[in-house]
Protein backbone atom coordinates (compact mmCIF):
# COMPACT_ATOMS: atom_id res chain seq x y z
CA UNK A 1 0.00 0.00 0.00
CA UNK A 2 1.36 3.58 -0.70
CA UNK A 3 0.40 6.05 1.36
CA UNK A 4 -0.35 9.25 0.96
CA UNK A 5 -0.15 12.30 3.45
CA UNK A 6 -3.52 14.07 2.56
CA UNK A 7 -6.73 14.25 4.17
CA UNK A 8 -8.42 13.34 0.98
CA UNK A 9 -6.25 9.71 1.26
CA UNK A 10 -7.50 9.01 4.72
CA UNK A 11 -11.39 9.76 4.16
CA UNK A 12 -10.99 7.72 1.10
CA UNK A 13 -9.25 4.97 2.44
CA UNK A 14 -12.43 5.47 5.31
CA UNK A 15 -15.26 5.19 2.33
CA UNK A 16 -13.30 2.31 0.95
CA UNK A 17 -12.51 0.39 5.29
CA UNK A 18 -15.45 -2.91 5.36
CA UNK A 19 -15.55 -2.10 9.07
CA UNK A 20 -15.62 1.41 8.83
CA UNK A 21 -19.32 1.13 10.14
CA UNK A 22 -17.92 -0.94 13.67
CA UNK A 23 -17.15 2.41 14.90
CA UNK A 24 -21.02 3.26 15.00
CA UNK A 25 -21.27 0.15 17.99
CA UNK A 26 -19.22 1.95 20.39
CA UNK A 27 -19.32 4.59 22.61
CA UNK A 28 -16.73 6.55 21.81
CA UNK A 29 -15.44 9.32 24.70
CA UNK A 30 -16.70 12.78 23.86
CA UNK A 31 -14.44 15.74 24.07
CA UNK A 32 -15.48 19.28 23.33
CA UNK A 33 -18.15 19.36 20.86
CA UNK A 34 -17.15 16.04 19.25
CA UNK A 35 -15.37 13.17 20.43
CA UNK A 36 -12.23 12.43 21.37
CA UNK A 37 -9.66 10.30 19.64
CA UNK A 38 -9.15 6.89 21.07
CA UNK A 39 -6.36 4.98 20.91
CA UNK A 40 -6.45 3.53 24.22
CA UNK A 41 -8.13 0.15 23.37
CA UNK A 42 -5.00 -1.72 24.64
CA UNK A 43 -5.44 -0.95 28.30
CA UNK A 44 -9.37 -0.56 28.84
CA UNK A 45 -11.50 -1.36 25.14
CA UNK A 46 -14.59 1.00 24.69
CA UNK A 47 -18.21 0.04 25.51
CA UNK A 48 -20.21 -1.61 22.59
CA UNK A 49 -23.87 -0.07 22.88
CA UNK A 50 -25.33 -3.40 22.95
CA UNK A 51 -23.25 -4.14 25.92
CA UNK A 52 -25.64 -2.34 28.10
CA UNK A 53 -28.86 -3.92 26.34
CA UNK A 54 -27.38 -7.38 26.96
CA UNK A 55 -26.57 -6.49 30.77
CA UNK A 56 -29.96 -5.27 30.84
CA UNK A 57 -31.48 -8.41 29.15
CA UNK A 58 -29.66 -10.70 32.25
CA UNK A 59 -31.21 -8.48 34.90
CA UNK A 60 -34.51 -8.97 33.05
CA UNK A 61 -33.74 -12.95 33.23
CA UNK A 62 -32.51 -12.21 37.36
CA UNK A 63 -35.86 -10.24 37.99
CA UNK A 64 -38.33 -13.07 35.94
CA UNK A 65 -36.38 -16.03 36.88
CA UNK A 66 -34.56 -15.83 39.81
CA UNK A 67 -32.33 -18.99 40.43
CA UNK A 68 -34.33 -20.68 37.26
CA UNK A 69 -32.20 -18.15 35.54
CA UNK A 70 -28.97 -20.94 35.75
CA UNK A 71 -31.21 -23.76 34.01
CA UNK A 72 -34.07 -22.13 31.85
CA UNK A 73 -33.41 -22.72 28.27
CA UNK A 74 -30.16 -23.12 26.01
CA UNK A 75 -28.97 -19.44 26.59
CA UNK A 76 -29.24 -20.27 31.21
CA UNK A 77 -26.13 -18.65 33.13
CA UNK A 78 -24.97 -22.21 34.32
CA UNK A 79 -23.73 -22.61 30.84
CA UNK A 80 -22.63 -19.60 29.66
CA UNK A 81 -19.00 -19.74 30.27
CA UNK A 82 -19.00 -22.83 27.67
CA UNK A 83 -20.66 -20.56 24.88
CA UNK A 84 -18.14 -17.91 26.00
CA UNK A 85 -15.46 -20.44 25.17
CA UNK A 86 -17.21 -21.57 22.21
CA UNK A 87 -16.83 -18.39 20.55
CA UNK A 88 -13.21 -17.42 21.98
CA UNK A 89 -11.89 -20.99 20.60
CA UNK A 90 -12.30 -19.34 17.20
CA UNK A 91 -10.13 -16.27 18.21
CA UNK A 92 -7.29 -18.01 19.69
CA UNK A 93 -7.25 -20.85 17.69
CA UNK A 94 -8.35 -23.54 20.00
CA UNK A 95 -10.57 -26.53 20.23
CA UNK A 96 -13.83 -25.45 22.28
CA UNK A 97 -12.50 -28.02 24.97
CA UNK A 98 -9.17 -26.20 25.45
CA UNK A 99 -10.16 -22.23 26.81
CA UNK A 100 -12.26 -21.31 29.39
CA UNK A 101 -13.05 -17.95 30.75
CA UNK A 102 -13.32 -17.54 34.52
CA UNK A 103 -11.45 -14.92 37.13
CA UNK A 104 -8.84 -13.09 36.08
CA UNK A 105 -5.73 -12.81 34.66
CA UNK A 106 -3.55 -12.86 37.39
CA UNK A 107 -5.65 -15.36 38.97
CA UNK A 108 -5.75 -17.84 35.99
CA UNK A 109 -1.94 -17.31 35.95
CA UNK A 110 -1.57 -18.75 39.36
CA UNK A 111 -3.56 -21.40 39.14
CA UNK A 112 -2.38 -22.82 35.57
CA UNK A 113 1.13 -22.59 37.46
CA UNK A 114 0.13 -24.05 40.14
CA UNK A 115 -0.35 -27.28 37.96
CA UNK A 116 2.25 -26.22 35.11
CA UNK A 117 4.91 -25.21 37.41
CA UNK A 118 5.90 -28.45 39.16
CA UNK A 119 9.54 -27.99 40.06
CA UNK A 120 12.56 -30.26 41.59
CA UNK A 121 15.74 -29.54 42.56
CA UNK A 122 17.40 -29.98 39.38
CA UNK A 123 14.56 -28.34 37.25
CA UNK A 124 12.77 -24.87 38.72
CA UNK A 125 13.92 -22.09 36.45
CA UNK A 126 11.78 -19.55 35.19
CA UNK A 127 12.55 -17.71 31.87
CA UNK A 128 10.44 -14.82 31.46
CA UNK A 129 10.83 -11.63 29.11
CA UNK A 130 12.91 -8.36 30.96
CA UNK A 131 10.74 -5.71 31.99
CA UNK A 132 7.14 -7.79 31.73
CA UNK A 133 4.08 -6.84 32.77
CA UNK A 134 4.42 -6.17 36.71
CA UNK A 135 1.44 -8.67 37.74
CA UNK A 136 3.51 -11.37 35.78
CA UNK A 137 6.74 -10.72 37.60
CA UNK A 138 4.71 -11.09 40.84
CA UNK A 139 3.33 -13.98 40.32
CA UNK A 140 5.98 -15.62 39.05
CA UNK A 141 8.15 -14.44 41.88
CA UNK A 142 6.23 -15.59 44.44
CA UNK A 143 5.38 -19.40 42.59
CA UNK A 144 9.14 -19.68 42.82
CA UNK A 145 9.17 -18.78 46.85
CA UNK A 146 6.32 -20.49 47.43
CA UNK A 147 8.05 -23.31 46.35
CA UNK A 148 10.67 -22.16 48.59
CA UNK A 149 13.17 -21.42 46.02
CA UNK A 150 14.61 -17.65 45.65
CA UNK A 151 14.11 -15.60 42.57
CA UNK A 152 16.94 -14.54 42.49
CA UNK A 153 18.13 -18.32 42.00
CA UNK A 154 14.95 -19.34 39.88
CA UNK A 155 13.93 -16.46 37.68
CA UNK A 156 15.93 -15.64 34.68
CA UNK A 157 14.62 -12.53 32.78
CA UNK A 158 15.90 -11.43 29.10
CA UNK A 159 16.41 -7.91 28.64
CA UNK A 160 17.48 -6.47 25.15
CA UNK A 161 21.33 -6.04 24.60
CA UNK A 162 23.45 -3.12 23.48
CA UNK A 163 21.91 -0.72 24.08
CA UNK A 164 18.50 -2.00 21.64
CA UNK A 165 14.93 -1.32 22.90
CA UNK A 166 13.93 -5.19 21.87
CA UNK A 167 14.92 -8.26 22.81
CA UNK A 168 16.05 -10.52 20.10
CA UNK A 169 14.50 -14.28 19.33
CA UNK A 170 17.72 -15.30 19.37
CA UNK A 171 18.81 -14.30 22.95
CA UNK A 172 15.43 -16.16 24.31
CA UNK A 173 16.76 -19.07 22.16
CA UNK A 174 20.05 -19.09 23.65
CA UNK A 175 18.64 -18.55 27.18
CA UNK A 176 16.73 -21.78 26.88
CA UNK A 177 19.45 -23.89 25.59
CA UNK A 178 21.68 -21.83 28.25
CA UNK A 179 19.65 -23.38 31.34
CA UNK A 180 18.37 -26.46 29.10
CA UNK A 181 18.85 -28.54 32.56
CA UNK A 182 17.27 -26.47 34.82
CA UNK A 183 14.30 -24.87 33.12
CA UNK A 184 11.17 -25.71 33.85
CA UNK A 185 8.87 -22.97 32.63
CA UNK A 186 8.97 -20.23 29.75
CA UNK A 187 6.73 -17.31 30.30
CA UNK A 188 6.56 -14.73 27.37
CA UNK A 189 4.15 -12.12 26.72
CA UNK A 190 2.63 -12.72 23.03
CA UNK A 191 2.89 -9.09 22.53
CA UNK A 192 4.95 -6.68 24.96
CA UNK A 193 2.68 -4.67 26.71
CA UNK A 194 5.73 -1.57 26.77
CA UNK A 195 7.27 -2.00 23.45
CA UNK A 196 4.37 -3.47 21.45
CA UNK A 197 6.65 -7.00 19.71
CA UNK A 198 5.32 -9.54 19.09
CA UNK A 199 6.72 -12.90 19.61
CA UNK A 200 6.91 -15.59 17.44
CA UNK A 201 5.05 -18.25 19.96
CA UNK A 202 5.14 -21.67 17.57
CA UNK A 203 8.87 -21.12 17.49
CA UNK A 204 9.33 -20.42 21.21
CA UNK A 205 7.49 -23.52 21.78
CA UNK A 206 9.48 -25.53 19.42
CA UNK A 207 12.64 -24.31 21.63
CA UNK A 208 10.91 -24.66 25.15
CA UNK A 209 9.80 -28.46 24.32
CA UNK A 210 13.47 -29.20 22.98
CA UNK A 211 14.99 -28.58 26.24
CA UNK A 212 11.87 -30.41 28.14
CA UNK A 213 10.32 -27.39 29.46
CA UNK A 214 6.68 -26.27 29.93
CA UNK A 215 5.94 -23.05 27.55
CA UNK A 216 3.21 -20.66 28.90
CA UNK A 217 2.08 -17.75 27.20
CA UNK A 218 0.40 -14.19 28.63
CA UNK A 219 -1.64 -12.82 25.50
CA UNK A 220 -3.38 -9.76 27.36
CA UNK A 221 -2.19 -7.67 24.63
CA UNK A 222 -2.12 -10.21 21.86
CA UNK A 223 -5.92 -11.82 21.96
CA UNK A 224 -8.07 -9.57 19.46
CA UNK A 225 -5.29 -8.20 18.27
CA UNK A 226 -3.11 -10.27 16.27
CA UNK A 227 -4.15 -13.80 14.56
CA UNK A 228 -3.57 -16.65 16.97
CA UNK A 229 -3.54 -20.29 16.86
CA UNK A 230 -2.61 -21.34 20.15
CA UNK A 231 -3.48 -24.94 19.27
CA UNK A 232 -1.48 -25.16 16.22
CA UNK A 233 1.57 -23.88 18.18
CA UNK A 234 1.40 -26.15 20.80
CA UNK A 235 1.33 -23.96 23.70
CA UNK A 236 0.99 -25.59 26.94
CA UNK A 237 -0.93 -22.75 28.69
CA UNK A 238 -2.40 -19.40 28.00
CA UNK A 239 -4.18 -16.56 30.02
CA UNK A 240 -5.70 -13.50 29.07
CA UNK A 241 -8.24 -10.46 30.37
CA UNK A 242 -10.72 -9.83 28.26
CA UNK A 243 -10.97 -5.51 28.75
CA UNK A 244 -7.94 -4.51 26.39
CA UNK A 245 -8.71 -5.47 22.53
CA UNK A 246 -12.13 -7.92 23.43
CA UNK A 247 -13.80 -4.87 25.27
CA UNK A 248 -15.41 -6.90 27.81
CA UNK A 249 -15.67 -3.96 30.34
CA UNK A 250 -13.09 -2.97 33.33
CA UNK A 251 -12.11 -5.91 35.12
CA UNK A 252 -13.94 -8.68 33.07
CA UNK A 253 -13.80 -12.22 33.84
CA UNK A 254 -10.26 -13.34 32.10
CA UNK A 255 -9.67 -16.24 30.35
CA UNK A 256 -7.48 -19.32 29.70
CA UNK A 257 -6.06 -22.34 27.56
CA UNK A 258 -5.06 -25.72 28.04
CA UNK A 259 -3.46 -27.63 25.40
CA UNK A 260 -5.73 -30.88 24.62
CA UNK A 261 -2.27 -32.77 25.17
CA UNK A 262 -2.45 -32.22 28.57
CA UNK A 263 -6.34 -33.17 29.00
CA UNK A 264 -6.09 -36.86 30.19
CA UNK A 265 -3.15 -35.84 32.40
CA UNK A 266 -4.31 -35.82 36.29
CA UNK A 267 -2.56 -32.94 37.59
CA UNK A 268 -1.74 -31.12 40.83
CA UNK A 269 -4.72 -28.23 40.65
CA UNK A 270 -6.76 -25.83 43.50
CA UNK A 271 -9.76 -27.20 42.22
CA UNK A 272 -13.93 -25.77 43.21
CA UNK A 273 -16.96 -26.84 42.03
CA UNK A 274 -17.33 -25.20 38.70
CA UNK A 275 -14.88 -27.20 37.87
CA UNK A 276 -16.73 -30.34 38.36
CA UNK A 277 -18.20 -32.33 35.26
CA UNK A 278 -21.15 -29.90 35.02
CA UNK A 279 -23.26 -33.38 34.62
CA UNK A 280 -22.66 -33.77 38.27
CA UNK A 281 -21.83 -30.87 39.73
CA UNK A 282 -25.23 -30.37 41.05
CA UNK A 283 -25.63 -33.80 42.52
CA UNK A 284 -23.05 -32.94 45.44
CA UNK A 285 -21.01 -35.62 46.03
CA UNK A 286 -18.17 -36.18 48.31
CA UNK A 287 -15.10 -36.25 45.66
CA UNK A 288 -14.01 -33.86 42.73
CA UNK A 289 -14.53 -35.23 39.22
CA UNK A 290 -12.48 -33.13 36.65
CA UNK A 291 -14.80 -31.52 33.78
CA UNK A 292 -12.99 -32.45 30.42
CA UNK A 293 -10.26 -29.53 28.98
CA UNK A 294 -10.23 -26.31 30.43
CA UNK A 295 -13.17 -26.06 32.32
CA UNK A 296 -11.54 -28.36 35.37
CA UNK A 297 -9.77 -25.02 36.52
CA UNK A 298 -12.93 -23.02 37.29
CA UNK A 299 -13.54 -22.71 40.82
CA UNK A 300 -17.11 -20.90 41.53
CA UNK A 301 -20.00 -19.70 39.48
CA UNK A 302 -19.63 -17.62 37.04
CA UNK A 303 -21.06 -13.98 36.91
CA UNK A 304 -23.36 -13.83 34.14
CA UNK A 305 -23.86 -9.79 35.14
CA UNK A 306 -19.94 -9.36 34.44
CA UNK A 307 -20.05 -11.82 31.73
CA UNK A 308 -22.78 -9.94 29.69
CA UNK A 309 -20.63 -7.20 27.97
CA UNK A 310 -18.20 -10.00 27.04
CA UNK A 311 -20.96 -11.56 25.27
CA UNK A 312 -22.19 -8.50 23.24
CA UNK A 313 -18.61 -7.58 22.17
CA UNK A 314 -17.91 -11.10 21.08
CA UNK A 315 -20.68 -10.99 18.68
CA UNK A 316 -19.13 -7.89 16.99
CA UNK A 317 -16.16 -9.58 16.77
CA UNK A 318 -18.06 -12.69 15.09
CA UNK A 319 -19.47 -10.27 12.71
CA UNK A 320 -16.05 -8.44 11.88
CA UNK A 321 -14.59 -11.63 11.61
CA UNK A 322 -10.41 -11.65 13.36
CA UNK A 323 -9.27 -11.61 9.38
CA UNK A 324 -10.91 -8.54 8.12
CA UNK A 325 -10.10 -6.85 11.78
CA UNK A 326 -6.04 -8.23 11.25
CA UNK A 327 -5.97 -6.48 7.52
CA UNK A 328 -7.34 -3.55 8.37
CA UNK A 329 -5.29 -3.01 11.55
CA UNK A 330 -2.13 -3.73 9.56
CA UNK A 331 -3.43 -0.48 7.14
CA UNK A 332 -4.15 1.48 9.99
CA UNK A 333 -0.94 0.70 12.18
CA UNK A 334 1.02 1.37 9.22
CA UNK A 335 -0.27 4.55 7.71
CA UNK A 336 -0.05 6.14 11.70
CA UNK A 337 4.07 5.08 11.43
CA UNK A 338 4.33 6.36 8.14
CA UNK A 339 2.52 9.74 8.63
CA UNK A 340 4.98 10.34 11.82
CA UNK A 341 7.93 9.32 10.08
CA UNK A 342 6.84 11.95 7.68
CA UNK A 343 6.98 14.62 10.25
CA UNK A 344 9.01 17.14 10.42
CA UNK A 345 12.12 16.66 12.77
CA UNK A 346 10.28 13.37 14.44
CA UNK A 347 13.85 11.75 14.22
CA UNK A 348 15.06 14.45 16.61
CA UNK A 349 12.38 13.66 19.14
CA UNK A 350 11.27 10.38 18.91
CA UNK A 351 11.77 7.01 18.43
CA UNK A 352 9.75 4.47 17.21
CA UNK A 353 10.57 1.08 19.49
CA UNK A 354 7.62 -1.11 17.97
CA UNK A 355 9.46 -3.06 15.25
CA UNK A 356 8.56 -2.33 11.61
CA UNK A 357 7.83 -5.47 10.24
CA UNK A 358 4.31 -6.94 10.13
CA UNK A 359 4.73 -10.24 11.64
CA UNK A 360 6.48 -8.43 14.70
CA UNK A 361 3.88 -5.78 14.81
CA UNK A 362 -0.05 -5.38 16.02
CA UNK A 363 -2.29 -2.53 16.98
CA UNK A 364 0.40 -0.49 19.09
CA UNK A 365 3.08 1.44 18.18
CA UNK A 366 5.65 2.88 21.26
CA UNK A 367 7.16 5.61 20.93
CA UNK A 368 10.41 6.46 23.01
CA UNK A 369 10.93 10.48 23.89
CA UNK A 370 14.26 11.67 25.32
CA UNK A 371 12.42 14.26 26.97
CA UNK A 372 9.58 16.02 28.18
CA UNK A 373 7.63 12.90 27.42
CA UNK A 374 4.72 13.99 30.82
CA UNK A 375 4.40 17.44 28.85
CA UNK A 376 4.01 15.57 25.83
CA UNK A 377 1.22 13.38 27.10
CA UNK A 378 -0.75 16.50 28.81
CA UNK A 379 -0.33 18.65 25.20
CA UNK A 380 -2.78 15.19 23.86
CA UNK A 381 -5.31 15.04 26.08
CA UNK A 382 -5.83 18.26 25.87
CA UNK A 383 -6.33 18.52 22.45
CA UNK A 384 -8.71 15.39 22.77
CA UNK A 385 -6.24 12.41 22.01
CA UNK A 386 -6.44 9.82 24.80
CA UNK A 387 -3.59 7.20 24.76
CA UNK A 388 -0.68 6.13 27.10
CA UNK A 389 2.24 6.85 28.67
CA UNK A 390 4.58 5.42 30.90
CA UNK A 391 8.17 6.72 32.26
CA UNK A 392 11.21 4.39 31.24
CA UNK A 393 11.96 2.73 34.32
CA UNK A 394 14.19 0.76 32.79
CA UNK A 395 16.17 4.31 32.52
CA UNK A 396 14.96 6.50 36.14
CA UNK A 397 17.83 9.08 35.88
CA UNK A 398 16.54 10.09 32.63
CA UNK A 399 13.75 12.51 33.36
CA UNK A 400 10.98 12.97 31.16
CA UNK A 401 11.99 10.03 29.35
CA UNK A 402 9.67 7.17 28.10
CA UNK A 403 7.07 5.94 26.00
CA UNK A 404 3.79 6.76 24.69
CA UNK A 405 1.79 3.93 23.36
CA UNK A 406 -0.63 4.64 20.69
CA UNK A 407 -2.99 1.70 19.50
CA UNK A 408 -5.34 2.58 16.71
CA UNK A 409 -8.06 0.04 16.97
CA UNK A 410 -9.48 -1.84 13.92
CA UNK A 411 -12.62 -2.06 15.38
CA UNK A 412 -13.42 2.23 16.48
CA UNK A 413 -11.01 4.23 15.02
CA UNK A 414 -10.33 5.44 11.69
CA UNK A 415 -7.41 6.93 8.84
CA UNK A 416 -8.66 9.93 9.50
CA UNK A 417 -7.98 10.12 12.99
CA UNK A 418 -4.85 8.84 12.30
CA UNK A 419 -4.46 11.76 10.14
CA UNK A 420 -5.88 14.59 12.94
CA UNK A 421 -3.70 12.79 15.41
CA UNK A 422 -0.50 13.39 13.32
CA UNK A 423 -1.33 17.21 12.74
CA UNK A 424 -1.56 17.80 16.27
CA UNK A 425 1.19 15.67 17.10
CA UNK A 426 3.04 17.75 14.26
CA UNK A 427 2.64 21.27 16.22
CA UNK A 428 3.71 20.36 19.69
CA UNK A 429 7.62 22.19 19.78
CA UNK A 430 7.03 23.40 16.19
C1 LIG B 1 -3.16 -5.99 31.45
C2 LIG B 1 -2.20 -7.07 31.83
C3 LIG B 1 -2.35 -7.81 33.01
C4 LIG B 1 -3.47 -7.49 33.96
O1 LIG B 1 -3.74 -8.54 34.84
P1 LIG B 1 -5.15 -8.56 35.63
O2 LIG B 1 -5.02 -9.74 36.50
O3 LIG B 1 -6.23 -8.63 34.60
O4 LIG B 1 -5.26 -7.27 36.40
C5 LIG B 1 -1.44 -8.83 33.27
N1 LIG B 1 -0.42 -9.10 32.42
C6 LIG B 1 -0.25 -8.40 31.28
C7 LIG B 1 0.87 -8.73 30.34
C8 LIG B 1 -1.11 -7.35 30.96
O5 LIG B 1 -0.92 -6.64 29.85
Amino acid sequence: MVFENTIEFATNMDEKDPLHAFQKKFFIPPFQDGKSIYFCGNSLGLQSISAGETVKKTLDEWAQLGIEGFFDGDENWANLPERIALQLSAIVGAFPEEVMVANALTVNLHLLMTSFYQPTPERFKILIEGGAFPSDQYAVDSQVKWHGYLPEEAVIEIFPEGGKKLIDENQIKAAINQHADSLALVLIGGVNYFTGQVFNLHKIARWTHEVGAIFGVDLAHSIGNIPLTLHDWDVDFAVWCHYKYLNGGPGAPGGYFVHQNHHQKSFKRLEGWWGNNASNRFLMRRNFTPAEGAAAWQLSTPSAISLAPLLASLTIFEEAGMHKIREKSILLTGYLRFLLEQMPNFQQKFQIITPSNTEETGAQLSIYIKENGGELFEYLTKHGVILDWREDNLNPDSIGSGVIRIAPNPLYNSFTEIFRFSKILSKWHS
